[in-house]
Parts: C-alpha cells; sequence; structure tokens
C-alpha cells in the first residue's frame, strides 16, 4: 500500500460524526482516523491481528468519511487494498470462513443465485431457526425477498420513437434473478427516453462484491469478464442501476490497471445528462428517498435521483433525517455482520419513520430490503421501490 495515501490523513477528526460504526460505539478504533491509524500501523511493520481484523471487518465500506473528509482522503482504496491484506493474512475463525465461503461461492454468480429462487418463499419462516445455528445465516434467511417471475430481458431493446441514444445495461447478480421487475423497469424507462438498450446475454458479476470484501482475483476475473462484454457489444455508456455495482464498475482503471473501452453511469445520473422526452403522468405519493451510500457518497450522485422523482406531477419528495449515515445493508454487511447491520437498519428505519411517506425508494435493492425488515420488526409496513420503477409507472401511466 502506498504510505502516501495513508499521510494525508492529518487526524482532524471530521470524518468521526458521519461514520456508522463511530456512531454505534463510539471507538476510536472503529472509527475512520482510527482504522487509518491501524493501516498505518501495519504498513510499518506490524502483522494484522485479530483485533486489527475485527476493526477493518467492521466498516460497512459506506465512504460517508471520504464526503466528510475536507483533505481528500482515499479511505475507499485505503479499505480496499487493506481488506486484500486481511484475506491473505488473516485466519478466520472455521464458522466466518464457512459464512464467508457460502456467500461468495453464491452471490457472485446468477445461476446458482437462481437455484435458490423456488427456496425463497420458506426462507423467511427458517430464519428464526437457522439464527439459532448461525446469525449471518438467520440474517440471510430474514432478508430473502419475495422474489417475482423471472423476466429474461431480449439482447436488444428499442428505443420507442426517435432513437437519440446507444447504451449498454448492466444485470446485475442479486438484481437479476431477485428483482428482474426492476431491470425490467429500467429497460423501458431508457427505451421510452429514446435509448436502443443493448444487454450482452454473456454478461455476469461485474465484480463488486469481490472487490469490496479483499477477494482481489476473484474481483479482477469477474471485471475482466464484464469489460469483455460490454467492448464485445460496442457501446460506449453501460448504464448500472444498481449503486454497489455502478461504484465498482467506475473503478475498473484502479482495479485491471487499464481503463476500460466505455463509460459507467449510474441510472438516475444518466437520465438527468440526457434530459426528459417521455411525458410524466401523475403519481399521487409520498414518497422518501433513500441514499444508497455506493451511489451518493461513492459515486456523488445526490441531486439527479431527487429531480427525477420531484419533476412527477402530484409525488411530493420527503427527506429522510440522517441521510448520509448508513442503513446497514453494505453489499454483503448486513450477512457478515448482522448485529451491527440490525442496530443500524432501526435507526434509519426510525429516520425513514419519521417522513410519514407511504413508499421508500432508493437505487439499491439492498437497502430497501434492509430497511423494510427494520420497519417490519418495529411493527409497521413501508412499500418500497426502486427509482426505476417509480419512473417507469409514471412514463407508463401506471400505479405503482
Ligand atoms: S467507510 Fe463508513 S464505516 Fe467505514 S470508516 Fe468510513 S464512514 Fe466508517
Ligand atoms: S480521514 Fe480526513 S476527516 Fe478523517 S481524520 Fe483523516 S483527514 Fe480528518
Amino acid at each position: 500500500m502506498d504510505p502516501k495515501l495513508i499521510n494525508d490523513c492529518v487526524h482532524c477528526g471530521f470524518c468521526l460524526p458521519t461514520c456508522p460504526t463511530y456512531a454505534l460505539w463510539g471507538e476510536e478504533m472503529d472509527s475512520p482516523r482510527g482504522r487509518i491509524h491501524l493501516m498505518k500501523q501495519h504498513v510499518e511493520g506490524t502483522p494484522i491481528t485479530p483485533e486489527m481484523a475485527g476493526h477493518f471487518d467492521a466498516c460497512l465500506g459506506c465512504m460517508a468519511c471520504v464526503t466528510a473528509c475536507p483533505s481528500g482522503v482515499r479511505y475507499d482504496r485505503l479499505i480496499e487494498l487493506t481488506r486484500v491484506e486481511v484475506e491473505r493474512q488473516h485466519v478466520r475463525e472455521p464458522q466466518d470462513r464457512a459464512v464467508r465461503g457460502i456467500v461468495f461461492s453464491l452471490f457472485p454468480y446468477p445461476r446458482r443465485l437462481r437455484l435458490l429462487r423456488p427456496t425463497m418463499w420458506l426462507a423467511e419462516r427458517m430464519a428464526p431457526f437457522l439464527a439459532r445455528a448461525n446469525p449471518s445465516l438467520g440474517a440471510m434467511a430474514a432478508l430473502a425477498p419475495r422474489v417475482e417471475h423471472r423476466q429474461r430481458l431480449p439482447r436488444l431493446v428499442r428505443a420507442r420513437g426517435e432513437r437519440r441514444a446507444t447504451v449498454g445495461m448492466l444485470l446485475g447478480c442479486v438484481q437479476r434473478e431477485f428483482f428482474p421487475q426492476v431491470n425490467a423497469a429500467t429497460a423501458r424507462v431508457l427505451a421510452l427516453e429514446g435509448c436502443d438498450v443493448v444487454v450482452p446475454p454473456e454478461q455476469g458479476c461485474c465484480g463488486a462484491l469481490s472487490v469490496h470484501s479483499g477477494r482481489d482475483a476473484q474481483a479482477r476475473r469477474l471485471a475482466s469478464r464484464t469489460v469483455r462484454a460490454f467492448e464485445r457489444a460496442g457501446v460506449e455508456t453501460v448504464v448500472v442501476n444498481a449503486a454497489g455495482c455502478g461504484s465498482s464498475m467506475k473503478e475498473y482503471a484502479e482495479l485491471l490497471g487499464h481503463e476500460p473501452p466505455f463509460r459507467v453511469a449510474d441510472l438516475s445520473e444518466y437520465l438527468a445528462e440526457l434530459g426528459p422526452v417521455a411525458k410524466r403522468h401523475p403519481l399521487p405519493l409520498t414518497v422518501a428517498y433513500h441514499d444508497a451510500c455506493h451511489l451518493a457518497h461513492a459515486q456523488g450522485v445526490r441531486a439527479q435521483p431527487r429531480e427525477l422523482l420531484s419533476a412527477i406531477p402530484e409525488l411530493e419528495l420527503r427527506e429522510i433525517p440522517e441521510s448520509a449515515i448508513c442503513c446497514g445493508s453494505a453489499g454483503t454487511y448486513n450477512l457478515l455482520q448482522p448485529g451491527a447491520a440490525r442496530d443500524l437498519g432501526d435507526r434509519k428505519a426510525a429516520a425513514v419513520g419519521t417522513t410519514g411517506a407511504e413508499l421508500l425508494v432508493s437505487a439499491n435493492p439492498g437497502c430497501t430490503m434492509q430497511i423494510a425488515a427494520a420497519v417490519r420488526r418495529a411493527g409497521g409496513r413501508i412499500r418500497v421501490a426502486h427509482t426505476a420503477e417509480v419512473m417507469d409507472a409514471s412514463l407508463r401511466g401506471v400505479t405503482l
């Protein structure tokens, strides 16, 4: 690791109030500044101890500290490189190893996830029993979504009306198998706004989960395959509707050591840039918009989804207090660190509750599942949707 990245930190502590783990536990070593201090010790020769690994594992990778830091510290890069070291040097407990083994041999592989689809209805009921055996397995089962019918997108979705652009579209792994309606809505919205949407069938996982977990070799392999798929498709822009995938793909140059032959844009970022042509039909709804960390902090995309939602007639947008604090979902965090994730989910659900909104919208199904589960735990209910689904309903003039 480049010590300069570490030395950029001037220990000012401006990042501390935005760090979810520091907010939970008030421990310096569970703050960005404390973790950077541990990284420095390691770079100066201290081997990674189980205690150090615990502090690094507890980091959500939410990047709120990157937004807050006035000195431009690249904590995102620092924690990614540190996680690679943790995976190389730290010997995990057998249970932790087993759970990680399940997570990383399952989630980046859409075909394996597909095999789980028929069992999803059972998962929520099994959650209390699994939780007794292992909290991570319990969390995995409790968060299992009710899956919709599989909707296979064609290789090309043609623009409606005059074609204004051609874009590629990433399907994602969890998105493709468990939230196919979000991908279908994304393709329809892009087509209604005048885009030919190219969906290369050979695309797989983008590598986001692996890169965020220090699984360097797996991340590179998956990223290279994704680059090849979209390179063959010949598109200049790849539109992504999952915040974690988008943020990783925007960093392919750092991961692979060369620029990919396309640029990556989040759906809301791309639509805002393209400008509207399709008519917006009214949606009389109160909506709380949740900033997914990998969209707001990692990609700096905050204004565009709010602009898109606010432009829908009769839709009332409400802000969630403490919007910069992570909901605890954070990729696989709610599976690997279920206790902290649960506490953060409860905190976020309470904040969402103060808005009185009837619909919770975000650009990341992981976040909405996590918050909806916390709302249910508190005895409430809230409907959830992806930004793409709200736009789709308004553009087509259907109810949500
Ligand atoms: S990434 Fe999030 S959890 Fe990790 S140190 Fe930064 S603010 Fe804290
Ligand atoms: S990471 Fe940035 S904000 Fe946090 S202590 Fe270091 S310099 Fe200050």
